[in-house]
């Protein structure tokens, strides 16, 4: 069964101050998975996890994950000035994107960021716009299927990210011969993977692929960045991500293939931000509406623009009533927003408790791609994001949307009035 991290009371007491739908995140629970992460990768004396900025872009979430010793992940101009606003700089900051404008390369030169190339064209276009560092990354796609054991994970031969195998020594080479000094290397082959085996075979590759260059090029690599991709258990029946096991297949790939090749002393980051952030943050909403018609439908304040992972690859979240917990699940229902999309649905046939109007509903892990991929379609509003402290107490980390910022910017004579008021 999967619990929710607030209690209905206290819950009450932050509605009391906040009405719903909000996003809830919990500090105590992000803290201690971030020093587990941390334990586990302890025995690579230069590990740093970059947290994804864009899986959870707020600066009150990001000063605690800098606070407990994480860079940050960015890959645009906003993000990079979120991070630095928390006061990130330097190789605090990884800036990982695709598609660059100039003005973005600029910004993560300016900060000092280490930069992750995701094109060989763009060696010469960052040269141009704004120089090249001393220490650079380089994003690997080794093209086709990536399968373990067998089974396909994902098909990194369809995505639009990273160099070719053969554009990885080409642009060392290039890179070289402009003086760069230090490399990097960096992968992302699959996306919210539950078992134990992606990083380890994911590391293997990259380590592999390290040592090659080193012999192709002479290019030293100094550190390997293994990106995001490890899951959370979304569903009740799914296991969590054993992230001693997962160190530990990273730590015997390293053993075996990076230390006989001379490349011991290479740091390992990673840029977790569904592992960091996912289960600590949920969804609360009331419930509107109910309709029974074809089907039974309870219809909540909180929309697809809140939280659009069900609508956008029919993900699963876990739904709890709010006081239900031990109520038995006996009613087969889909639970909707009120977009103008049939997609805008938390749920389709879920058995859940007996739900009324007013009813709190709780809908997990959306600490990660939840509030950040929010939308305004419909004209619906973003969400406030209220952060529930290790000390018990809760505080506003982002205001709600208000027809105003909606508004802003438009240009209507006059300005727009709520008539009527
Ligand atoms: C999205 C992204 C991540 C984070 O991915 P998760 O699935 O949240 O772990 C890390 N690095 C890059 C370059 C990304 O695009």
């Amino acid at each position: 069964m999967k619990k929710t991290f607030v209690t209905k009371e206290k819950l009450e007491e932050i509605i009391q101050q906040y009405p719903t739908p909000f996003h809830l995140y919990d500090e105590k629970g992000i803290r201690e998975n971030a020093r587990k992460l941390k334990e586990a990768f302890s025995w690579n004396p230069g590990f740093k996890e970059y947290f994804a900025v864009k899986a959870t872009p707020n600066p009150e979430i990001l000063r605690i994950l800098r606070e407990e010793g994480f860079g940050a992940d960015c890959s645009s101009l906003t993000e990079l000035m979120m991070a630095g606003a928390v006061g990130f700089c330097g190789e605090e900051i990884m800036f990982s994107s695709n598609v660059t404008p100039a003005e973005d390369f600029r910004m993560a030169r300016k900060m000092g960021a280490v930069i992750n190339l995701d094109d060989i064209t763009h060696i010469d276009f960052l040269e141009e716009v704004a120089g090249l560092p001393d220490i650079i990354s380089c994003r690997f796609n080794p093209g086709g299927n990536f399968a373990i054991n067998n089974a396909i994970m994902d098909t990194p031969g369809e995505a639009k990210y990273g160099f070719t195998r053969q554009q990885l020594t080409e642009g060392f080479r290039i890179l070289k011969g402009k003086g760069v000094k230090g490399f990097g290397l960096h992968a992302f082959l699959a996306s919210n993977t539950t078992g134990n085996e992606y990083y380890p075979a994911l590391a293997a590759i990259l380590f592999r692929t390290a040592v090659e260059l080193k012999e192709e090029t002479g290019a030293q690599v100094s550190f390997i960045n293994l990106s995001g991709g490890i899951g959370i258990p979304y569903r009740p029946d799914q296991q969590p991500a054993d992230i001693e096991a997962i160190a530990e297949g990273v730590r015997k790939a390293y053993e075996e293939i990076l230390v006989p090749a001379g490349l011991g002393d290479v740091a390992i980051y990673t840029e977790l931000g569904r592992y960091v952030l996912g289960p600590y943050g949920c969804l609360v909403s009331t419930v509107l509406h109910e309709k029974n018609t074809h089907k039974r439908y309870v219809g909540l304040d909180a929309c697809a623009a809140n939280l659009m992972r069900p609508a956008m690859y029919g993900s699963y979240h876990h739904i709890t009533v709010a006081g239900k917990e031990e109520a038995e699940d006996s009613e087969l229902v889909d639970v909707t927003g009120g977009l103008c999309e049939n997609n805008d649905k938390f749920a389709v046939d879920r058995m859940l408790p007996p739900i009324e109007i007013g009813n709190r509903i709780i809908i997990h892990d959306t600490g990660a791609h939840g509030y950040a991929m929010g939308y305004n379609y419909n004209g619906k509003l973003r969400s406030a994001e209220i952060l529930l402290q290790s000390d018990g107490g809760f505080r506003l980390i982002r205001r709600a949307e208000t027809p105003e910022d909606y508004f802003a910017t438009l240009y209507i004579p006059g300005g727009m009035e709520r008539k009527g008021e």
